[in-house]
């Protein structure tokens, strides 16, 4: 992507004081955060000084982020079994905003904001868009749902504070969406990347070529899981650079990890937020390089703050402080997949994101994929539904049969696993507005 990354302004920094702190310093004002952490939520906090006290843990107990792992871990049931206001850490006086998680995998959970986390969550998002590129000149849509879930106003407001001109048309009305962008001249935009594969689809269809008909300049996708082949075809579909943005409700919602210019995993901003990876059985940390769960511990939340939140999402921390950008915030992996993504067949351990990363390096293969798991007697057949691209049915059988052929192999390859690959016409897997659902499985668990 030269022609593009070109187009794009490197060194920009929102707020660069502490976007180009050094490692050593990020790592004085964590532990003075992390002190005053748990001084807040201890004073604050019921369940937290209920949680900390069993553990033996004071308001001054904690001196630095080495004490990191004498803290307990937060999960999602605690915050579901203190639903809705039961963790807050200030008075519900003080709350200005809630909103919920979008509920991927079962009851929603909440997440309330006082006037300050407000604008924390606009600069980090602030950073994010300037880091890879958007500006005051830049026409922004924000293509993800306004309302309760966090994605559509955290990037709003975000986008708003640059003074970039925001476009906030939500999801859903894929065609008028594409004319907005064309009609407008929309040079940026953020939204889902399911989603953003099938508004190129349908801009197509409109007789609108995204690369020449529309002019976005940087795009931002996330909030579900995905791969860089995906990112490699959006990147050809709308010839701009596509970066990753990763974030969760519970600790505040997208703004988290983004990544930079260098598309060399996503920074942390690691002064509001300290990053672990653990080995998801265990809880044991893991150290830089090796696969586990993300743990979040959220430095300066007012409203809600969480220690050493468990958030159930697979991917590394990776090695070494200094990135081309200039920013040590620590970086992560692309996330693999949720631990409740995770389909074991067989003994085999499958993440959809894996499966999605080879297709969508063929050429062959269209924008949607599904994965079904069935039981037949007592094995578990896996079936990778897949649409091809708009010629493959019209030529040749012995073509056909032949992709589907190199397509298993690849994939029996990759996962170790034997399945069945079915060839499907574009446009006939169904269509999300929301965040993609891959799998079905329909074995009764
Ligand atoms: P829910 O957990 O109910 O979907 P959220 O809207 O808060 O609610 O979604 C946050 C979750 O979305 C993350 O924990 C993660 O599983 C997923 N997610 C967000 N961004 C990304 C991303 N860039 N890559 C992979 N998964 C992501
Ligand atoms: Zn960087």
């Amino acid at each position: 992507m030269e022609r593009a990354a070109g187009a794009l302004i490197k060194n920009a920094f929102w707020e660069p004081g502490a976007e180009r702190l050094s490692p050593k310093r990020i790592r004085e004002i964590q532990s003075e955060r992390l002190r005053g952490l748990v001084r807040r939520v201890y004073e604050g906090s019921a369940f937290y000084r209920r949680l900390l006290r069993d553990r033996g843990i004071g308001p001054g107990s904690i001196r630095s982020t080495d004490d990191l792992e004498r803290l307990p871990f937060t999960t999602k049931d605690d915050l579901r079994d203190n639903y809705p206001f039961g963790i807050l850490s200030v008075p519900l006086s003080k709350v200005v905003r809630i909103h919920t998680s979008s509920g991927t995998t079962g009851n929603p959970t909440v997440v309330a904001y006082t006037r300050r986390d407000l604008e924390i969550w606009s600069n980090c998002i602030a950073r994010c868009l300037t880091m890879t590129g958007v500006t005051p000149e830049d026409i922004f849509q924000v293509i993800l749902g306004y309302g309760l879930f966090t994605g559509g106003l955290g990037f709003h407001y975000g986008a708003e504070l640059i003074g970039a001109k925001v476009v906030p048309s939500s999801t859903g009305g894929t065609k008028r969406q594409v004319k907005l962008m064309r009609d407008f001249g929309v040079t940026a935009f953020t939204s889902i990347p399911s989603y953003a594969l099938y508004l190129g689809e349908t801009a197509i269809e409109m007789g609108i070529d995204p690369r020449k008909d529309l002019r976005i300049r940087t795009m931002s996708c996330g909030a579900e899981p995905w791969s860089e082949g995906t990112r490699e075809k959006l990147e050809e579909l709308f010839g701009c650079m596509v970066f990753n943005s990763y974030g969760l409700s519970e600790v505040g919602g997208p703004g988290v990890a983004f990544e930079c210019i260098e598309q060399d995993g996503l920074h942390v901003w690691s002064d509001h937020f300290l990053v672990e990876v653990v080995d998801p059985r265990t809880g044991e940390g893991l150290p830089p390089g090796e696969e586990g769960e993300l743990v979040i511990t959220t430095l300066t939340r007012e409203a809600m703050p969480l220690i050493r939140y468990r958030t159930r999402d697979i991917a590394m921390i990776l090695e070494g402080d200094a990135c081309g950008c200039g920013r040590a915030h620590t970086r992560i992996s692309w996330i693999k997949g949720r631990t409740d993504d995770m389909i074991k067949v067989r003994g085999v351990n499958v993440f959809p994101s894996q499966i999605e990363h080879a297709l969508m390096r063929m050429p062959e293969v269209g924008n949607n994929y599904q994965i079904v798991v069935e039981r037949r007697g007592h094995l578990d057949e896996l079936k990778v539904r897949i649409e091809v691209t708009g010629g493959a049915f019209k030529g040749e059988l012995k073509d056909l049969v032949d992709l589907r052929g190199r397509i298993s192999s690849e994939l029996e390859n990759l996962l170790g696993l034997r399945l069945t690959v079915e060839l499907v016409e574009p446009g006939s897997l169904p269509r999300v507005e929301g965040k993609a659902s891959r799998v079905l499985d329909r074995r009764s668990r």
